[in-house]
């Protein structure tokens, strides 16, 4: 058990140099000194108040106390144990870690040369999952290259109306061609561009090249034109301009509103006035909303409540269990759901005919997935008419 708060008298020791790490403390009231020894001799490293924390440093890269820290006035002190920090930097940011342990080693470093005490600190130990944090940061910063350089390429996957027995529209798809490490899928790097602002420009690029596409099609002769569903983060949608843009953006080829579809997710919906405002926005300009995943990760039912979409993507995982007696009870549930709540379906991931079949005969209005077409350049539909 540590104690709350420790009284220590002015001359008394906190901790010594070479003391395991077992707690940091934040100093209430009173002055504590830090200093090292060279050669018999104390260093002063400096003087911390009230407010200041102390001790922390060996508690983040649990190495022995490199200072003495003694009282220069009476003090109070709340002890903070490590397991605090380490809870907190286990769930940290991968990359905000590694530039902490980093900045700890570095400052180690140096305060071994200032005493004279290179073998301690030349060789600091590196962090584990430093590798890993400087893979992201790494990926990241070739993304905001291979974005700059227009190297991300946008694919479209057919959705199959399966009523009117013709593809209907299709779904825009990023890809990334890495130069070295190949085709690096979009669940990972979408993932990484999320969180930072990167996804940002992300999406940017990828409406532009929607409505080149849109243009590209009506150019071609497609008639009637298909619609192009855009997968939209949560940051996007942070800026309430996103929606001018995109009207603007279709404004530009004169393209009509409706041939351009929003695809928000469900992990997006938990912000749902954020969301419902978008829809509203979308609405008003004649674009339609669908909700991606549906039935997944954070599914709940409330968001239905407030929000107004015009079709839901049933997830892949409900379709791969079409041929289970609970996943087709659940699957027609969810179709009966849907047209309850004047919404059409869309089946995502349907591979097989039977899928298909199934699917058709529970009402199901749209299907996407391999069986009908795998995501390809606009070169490719074209070309396959
Ligand atoms: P999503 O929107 O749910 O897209 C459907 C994913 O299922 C796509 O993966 C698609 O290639 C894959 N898929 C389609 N048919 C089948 C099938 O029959 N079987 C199987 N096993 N998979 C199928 P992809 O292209 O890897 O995209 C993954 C996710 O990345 C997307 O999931 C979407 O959430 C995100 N994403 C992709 N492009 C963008 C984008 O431009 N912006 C944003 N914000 N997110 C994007
Ligand atoms: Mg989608
Ligand atoms: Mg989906």
């Amino acid at each position: 058990m540590v104690a709350d708060r420790l009284r220590i008298a002015a001359g008394a020791t906190v901790f010594a140099e070479g003391d395991p790490p077992t707690t940091a403390f934040l100093i209430e009231s009173g002055r504590v000194r830090v200093g090292t020894h060279q050669f018999g001799e104390e260093r002063v490293l400096g003087e911390l108040g009230a407010g200041a924390l102390l001790g922390e440093m060996a508690v983040i890269d649990d190495s022995p106390r490199s200072a003495t820290a003694t009282a220069i006035e009476d003090c109070i002190l709340t002890p903070i144990d490590r397991h605090q920090f380490a809870e907190r930097l286990e769930v940290a940011d991968p990359i905000v870690r590694a530039l902490l342990l980093s900045q700890v080693s570095r400052y180690r470093s140096a305060l071994a040369t200032l005493t004279g005490d290179g073998e301690s600190g030349s060789v600091a130990p590196r962090p584990s999952g430093e590798a890993d944090a400087f893979d992201k940061i790494r990926l990241e910063s070739e993304l905001r290259g291979a974005l700059e350089r227009a190297e991300l390429q946008v694919f479209l996957q057919p959705l199959f109306d399966l009523t009117l027995e013709r593809v209907a529209g299709y779904e825009a798809l990023v890809r990334w061609h890495h130069p070295e490490r190949g085709a690096v899928s979009p669940a990972e790097f979408i993932r990484l561009a999320e969180e930072t602002s990167l996804i940002v420009p992300v999406g940017e690029y990828v409406l532009a090249r929607v409505c080149d596409m849109l243009a590209e099609l009506r150019r071609r002769g497609r008639e009637p034109l298909p619609f192009i569903a855009l997968n939209v983060s949560a940051r996007q949608i942070e800026d309430e301009s996103l929606v001018d843009r995109m009207l603007a953006r279709l404004a530009a080829h004169d393209l009509p509103p409706d041939r351009l579809e929003v695809e928000i997710t469900e992990s997006l919906v938990l912000d749902s006035p954020r969301v419902a405002a978008l829809i509203g926005r979308c609405h008003a300009a004649g674009m339609h909303v669908a909700l991606d995943d549906f039935g997944t990760g954070y599914s709940n039912l409330a968001p239905l409540l407030k929000l107004d979409v015009d079709r839901i993507k049933l997830d892949q995982a409900f379709v791969r269990a079409l041929d289970t007696p609970r996943g087709a009870a659940l699957a027609a549930a969810i179709v009966g759901m849907a047209h309850a709540l004047d919404c059409e379906v869309v089946a995502e991931g349907v591979e097989t005919v039977e899928q298909r079949e199934s699917l058709r005969t529970m009402g199901c209005r749209y299907a996407q997935g391999w069986l009908i077409g795998r995501p390809t350049s606009l070169d490719d539909v074209l070309a396959s008419g």
